[in-house]
């Protein structure tokens, strides 16, 4: 479920009334014995929030078992503002740290922030890929670039699009990167690689 606070911010980013829509389905699946998790996107003005106690014991008493923290990664220049910087980053990775110390009942993954315990950027069918609600393959939700559809060809096929490939052969994924997120930083070169639609694969 992604829920990204309380009432006002999840209906302020998510449309009036969901925020409503959230609680009766967790209670729904509560009353069924069904767990469920919670994707929240973190930004600066929503971090305190979504990391008080308040918070998680609501998402706990109703029955969620995990919670991904997903960094937000703005797409477009103006919203810049929204993204975590190092001190959140550093605030938040603490936190969580001991939370899972404080609270083993519950599972907290923080996304990008654990890739770099994990070996790098999972993107491009390293690890996953996303489908955008078009068909298109993308490397990640946050790299938000396709050269293949899901409607025209197969998942397996789409694993081995020439850019999810290109991605993973030259080493882009395995970078070092700070905590952010390693295709945003490079989005200029994912366009690049695009742009590049009749060159072969190098491998
Ligand atoms: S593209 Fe960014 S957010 Fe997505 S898996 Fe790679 S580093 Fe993480």
């Amino acid at each position: 479920m992604s829920i990204e606070g309380g009432k006002e911010i999840t209906d302020e980013r998510r449309g009036e009334g969901i925020y409503d829509i959230l609680i009766r389905n967790m209670d729904e699946l509560h009353k069924r014995d069904l767990i469920f998790g919670a994707s929240v996107t973190v930004t600066t003005q929503n971090i305190r929030e979504v990391t008080s106690d308040e918070f998680l014991k609501e998402l706990a008493d109703r029955g969620c078992k995990a919670v991904i923290y997903v960094e937000y990664v703005p797409v477009t220049d103006d919203s810049l503002e929204l993204a975590p910087g190092d001190e959140e980053r550093a605030y938040l990775n603490a936190w969580i740290e001991k939370r899972r110390q404080e609270h083993p009942e519950m599972v907290y993954v923080s996304f990008p922030g654990d890739e770099k315990a994990s070996g790098g950027c999972e993107a491009a069918g390293r690890g996953f890929f996303h489908i955008n609600s078009h068909g298109g393959a993308e490397p990640c939700p946050f790299s938000p670039y396709s050269d293949i559809n899901v409607r025209d060809t197969s998942l397996k096929e789409a694993l081995n699009s020439r850019l999810f490939t290109l991605l993973r052969e030259n080493g882009y994924l395995l970078e070092d990167h700070a905590g952010g997120c390693v295709l945003y930083e490079k989005r200029s070169l994912v366009e690049a690689l695009l742009a590049q639609e009749t060159q072969p694969v190098v491998h």
